[in-house]
């Protein structure tokens, strides 16, 4: 058999000591809602049992992951330590850094070989007048100083860490503050992400923007980049596209034509398992079953193909039929599907922006790249 590759994000906690305002868990249902924490040893445990032969990458995700704690934390590095004699397990995480302390920066240090290239992701929004808008504690206070100071601890300890910014109503009209307080931090990637929620009937919801006024904001932060000479930052979704210009296999599935979303599995509390939760409800599986109670051949076939069993499958061919006609296929690839089903279900006017936005944003890239001459 095939080694089987695939990304697993880890839910490890659905808590969070932050509240921001346009939470990534709050707004997505693929997954209950609660207090609970799964122990993701356990689930590397399950996994490496069940498995044959494997290359996953698991994503450490939350709520905020590292709520899971010093102890827990080490007891996942051990258990994919001991599935690597079988298997090549890797590690990432998603984190708001505010939990980093000098306990993480020592666990951090004594696995970096386990991390992946781009292992650490650190989410923030911008400068702090940006940032305090929609990170914000319990009490509503910003929490830019806090993050900063996790930030300054990875720094110190000279552990990478890439930047993770949502694009939204907050700061799509900021993009030179925007990048230029993402640079100051030298981080080792940046990588913008639009926030394009939608309400059942149809309207961009508070924090939401509409794909053109991301592909404007991105456009702006490409010129910045490019007349940037000193800066050696990878940022995306540039550096992605400019791959698949010449020809190269993006691993974002946003922008490669694959497997698309049946390159990840979501692992929840429980051992739970569904698609990406940009789906939301539509990610998860008819036949959901714990990844404890799934005889190992079950498993693998969900490891083969993580959307069977869930509707996702349907959406495909609608979805990528216009596609393979588009004048920016090879770069495009589609883009992310449960953005654009939300848009073709809920508001036609939006699906089309999403087209029209990437068609922008992709051509003033291929232009610019033309005139660079390389
Ligand atoms: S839904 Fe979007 S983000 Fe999720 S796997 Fe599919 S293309 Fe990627
Ligand atoms: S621009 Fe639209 S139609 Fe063209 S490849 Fe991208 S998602 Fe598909």
């Amino acid at each position: 058999m095939k080694t089987i590759k695939r990304t697993v994000v880890l839910k490890a906690s659905h808590s969070c000591n932050l509240s921001c305002v346009y939470c990534y868990d709050k707004r997505r249902q693929a997954v209950p809602s609660d207090s609970k924490s799964i122990e993701p040893s356990n689930v590397v445990k399950i996994l490496s049992e069940k498995l044959p032969p494997s290359e996953i990458l698991f994503c450490l995700h939350g709520g905020e992951p590292l709520l899971i704690g010093h102890n827990e934390f080490l007891e996942l590095v051990s258990a994919i330590r001991e599935a690597n004699v079988k298997h090549k397990f890797r590690l990432s995480i998603q984190t708001n850094a505010t939990l980093v302390d000098t306990g993480f920066i020592n666990i951090f240090k004594d696995c970096k070989d386990l991390f992946e290239e781009r292992g650490i992701g650190v989410s923030i929004d911008g400068p702090q007048f940006i940032n305090d808008v929609t990170r914000v504690k319990a009490s509503g206070a910003g929490a830019s100083l806090d993050i900063l100071e996790g930030i300054s601890l990875l720094q110190l300890a000279g552990i990478d860490f890439g930047l993770l910014c949502v694009i939204g109503r907050h700061n799509v009209k900021y993009p030179s503050d925007v990048y230029q307080f993402l640079t100051s931090l030298s981080p080792g990637f940046i990588r913008f992400i639009p926030c394009h929620d939608v309400d059942d009937t149809g309207y961009l919801t508070r924090y939401s923007i509409a794909p053109s006024e991301f592909s404007l904001f991105l456009t702006s932060v490409f010129r910045s980049w490019l007349a940037d000479t000193k800066t050696t930052i990878p940022v995306d979704p540039f550096v992605t596209i400019i791959g698949n210009i010449y020809g190269h296999t993006a691993s974002w599935c946003e922008y490669e034509s694959g497997s698309k979303c049946a390159g990840f599995l979501l692992v929840d509390h429980n051992g739970g398992v569904a698609c990406c939760d940009n789906w939301g409800i539509e990610g998860t599986r008819s036949d959901s079953q714990s990844v404890y109670t799934m005889s190992p051949e079950k498993l693998v076939n969900l490891f083969v193909d993580p959307t069977s069993g869930s509707r996702i499958p349907q959406y495909y061919s609608t979805l990528l039929n216009t596609c393979h006609k588009c004048s920016i296929w090879q770069e495009c690839n589609g883009g992310c599907l449960a953005v654009r089903q939300q848009f073709e279900k809920n508001n036609l006017h939006l699906a089309q922006d999403y087209c029209d936005a990437k068609k922008a944003l992709i051509n003033y890239i291929r232009k610019a790249i033309k005139m660079l001459g390389t």
